[in-house]
């Protein structure tokens, strides 16, 4: 994430206290009657499976919607009750900033401490609902609307507190993309793929989905939503200030919700490039001559690029393939264009610019594989899967030692993004140390696939 070197910001750390909520308070005399979540469902589920039932219930908001809302702010993850970096709580991100409210908003609907609805769950995931719910009733909704999600966009989107409606629209329209795409389990908790036709009202105008206002004029891939003048200082680079580095950043906010932050005044930070988990999508918010706040160190600010990847250091759900490969691409360009070497003393990690009191990418985010991208090493390999069972383990890591996080049917074809050594495995093919990257913090042996191979394959990175 971006500090910019006159950010006084303090960022509130809760030592990873999870403070548990045993008797949510009586909602206030504006939330509607409480309607009791059905027993049958609620005894057995994962507990935030129990609260997202809960507060839909509760507060009458769908619990898809509810559940869509959380996977695009934090993929359901609470972060310890740390802030995101524009000051958002918690896996519904509820948040307390000079522009935003929802938070304080969130407390006053619910009765609950703001202690709570930081740190806990069930009372985070109530307060998100409760504050939607008093949009929609703002907005007009009654009880047969409130049932159709496409009648909520108004409300996710004012949630997103863009002001931008271009940006606005980006935001909510992530979530019904997620409704549309369904959501697979994450702390026990799912959402069904549907089809979804979101009522946009006045946003219906404000871009096209993928896109936000105009095309950079820097870097062809990249839609353009301009930083707030408050958030950068105006240069003539590279005659102004040599540009001798790219730095690298993660978000700790989602990407709509970063890009929204550099367009707020109060902010004081900014990149130059934000990009998207999913699908490495990629938007510029500050020109590549102007100078952006995010190194923290004004001399580091004024020589390099700043490159922003949605997520949060200690995630590595969000460090997809996809976001990695688009984010090499623009480090290759910018690096071509302005004679940086590709080397690791030019690419470097915001914890690597010297003061630096952020810790991002963190220990989640692959240098090894990054690098290899940004030197032209970018093909994806592919085999097929033969093992004498019926399906083959899929790891989270290159090794036996890590956790099975899937299977992949005997006979399936997969993608091979990155090929890194490993635990020693003796398989269809015989005895190998190599494992094969099939997707995002997945591994197979390549001991049970069949590449074309003996080793590594030729132009596929290693990771
Ligand atoms: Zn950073």
């Amino acid at each position: 994430m971006p500090v910019s070197v006159a950010a006084r910001r303090t960022r509130l750390l809760l030592g990873g206290a999870l403070a548990l909520v045993t008797g949510l308070a009586a909602p206030a005399a504006v939330t509607p009657p409480a309607v009791a979540a059905p027993a049958s469902a609620a005894a057995s589920a994962h507990p935030l499976a129990t609260a997202f039932a809960a507060a839909a219930a509760r507060y009458d908001v769908p619990r898809d919607l509810l559940v869509a809302l959380g996977y695009a702010e934090s993929r359901l993850d609470m972060h310890a009750g740390a802030p995101s970096a524009s000051g958002g709580y918690g896996l519904m991100h509820l948040v307390h900033n000079p522009a935003v409210h929802t938070l304080d908003e969130a407390a006053r609907l619910t009765g609950l401490g703001q202690p709570a609805l930081r740190t806990d769950p069930a009372a985070n995931v109530l307060g998100a609902a409760a504050v939607l719910r008093s949009y929609a009733d703002q907005a007009g909704l009654d009880r047969a609307d409130r049932a159709d999600v496409d009648h909520w966009y108004a409300a996710i989107a004012r949630y997103g507190g863009a002001t931008d409606p271009a940006v606005a629209r980006l935001y909510a329209d992530t979530v019904y993309d997620l409704l549309r795409a369904g959501v697979s389990a994450v702390h026990g908790v799912a959402v069904a793929a549907r089809p979804v036709a979101p009522q946009r009202g006045a946003l219906e105008r404000a871009a096209t989905p993928g896109e936000i206002g105009t095309l950079s004029t820097d870097y062809g891939p990249a839609a353009w939503a301009p930083a707030s003048t408050s958030n950068y200082t105006v240069a003539s680079r590279p005659s102004s200030h040599p540009i001798r580095y790219v730095v690298i950043h993660v978000t700790q906010g989602s990407y709509a919700g970063s890009i929204s932050w550099f367009q707020n005044p109060s902010a004081q930070v900014s990149a130059h490039y934000t990009f998207r988990s999913s699908d490495g999508a990629v938007t510029q918010s500050v020109r590549e001559k102007d100078i952006a706040w995010h190194a923290g160190n004004w001399t580091y600010n004024t020589q390099s690029i700043g490159i922003e990847h949605e997520g949060y250091v200690d995630d590595p759900a969000w460090f997809t393939d996809a976001m990695y490969r688009a984010s090499a691409a623009l480090t290759r360009n910018v690096a071509d264009k302005y004679g940086i070497p590709k080397d690791r003393q030019h690419i470097i990690g915001h914890v690597e610019v010297p003061g630096a009191t952020h810790t991002d990418p963190g220990p989640n985010w692959n240098w090894t594989y990054y690098m290899q991208l940004v030197q032209g090493i970018t093909g994806i390999g592919s085999g097929t899967v033969s093992t004498p069972s019926s399906t083959l383990n899929v790891r989270s890591g290159p090794g036996t030692s890590y956790a099975v996080v899937g299977t992949v049917a005997d006979g399936t074809r997969v993608s091979i993004y990155c090929q890194a050594v490993g635990t020693t495995v003796t398989g269809t093919y015989g005895t190998s140390n190599i494992w094969n990257r099939i997707g995002t913090n997945r591994y197979v042996s390549d001991a049970y696939v069949l590449t074309g191979y003996d080793g590594f394959i030729p132009n596929v990175p290693r990771c």
